[in-house]
């Protein structure tokens, strides 16, 4: 995720953005291609001039990016726990595409509802995003 979307989802469930939360998050987002561990944080507050944060500032905040499922924590060959923003959520979508006369048309939100939940027991996998297509031939098509 951006930094927009983790500044809406902290605030929305209620957080202020703090210059300290601030800073743990820009550090995050700039160094994406990372993933940080809190020592990381606290180092690249200070070589990069953001706001200062301390070591215990910085896990709480962490604790609660965690908790809110703004970042991810890895554990790195070393056993030491690293953070990274979660993945871009990409838009859900399930659609059915008609192989004959290339009519897209979307699947009911419900049937997908279901299906998350079903994967959910039967896989213990929780779904946070989708991007199918059924292809087959609709039912005008069919007719004809
Ligand atoms: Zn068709």
């Amino acid at each position: 995720m951006n930094l927009a979307q983790a500044y809406r989802k902290l605030e929305g469930a209620g957080f202020r953005l703090t210059p300290q939360r601030d800073t743990v998050l820009r550090l995050l987002a700039r160094h994406a291609d990372a993933s940080l561990s809190a020592e990381d944080i606290v180092r690249l507050a200070r070589d990069e001039a953001e706001i200062p944060v301390g070591l215990a500032t910085t896990y709480r905040t962490l604790e609660l990016l965690l908790e809110l499922e703004i970042v991810n924590r890895v554990r790195a060959a070393d056993g030491r726990a690293r953070y990274v923003l979660v993945p871009e959520i990409v838009e859900a979508r399930a659609q059915l595409v008609c192989t004959r006369c290339g009519q897209v048309l979307p699947v009911p939100g419900h049937l997908v509802a279901d299906l998350e939940a079903r994967l959910a027991d039967a896989e213990d996998f929780r779904v946070t995003a989708h991007e199918v297509k059924f292809y087959g031939v609709c039912g005008a098509c069919r007719r004809d």
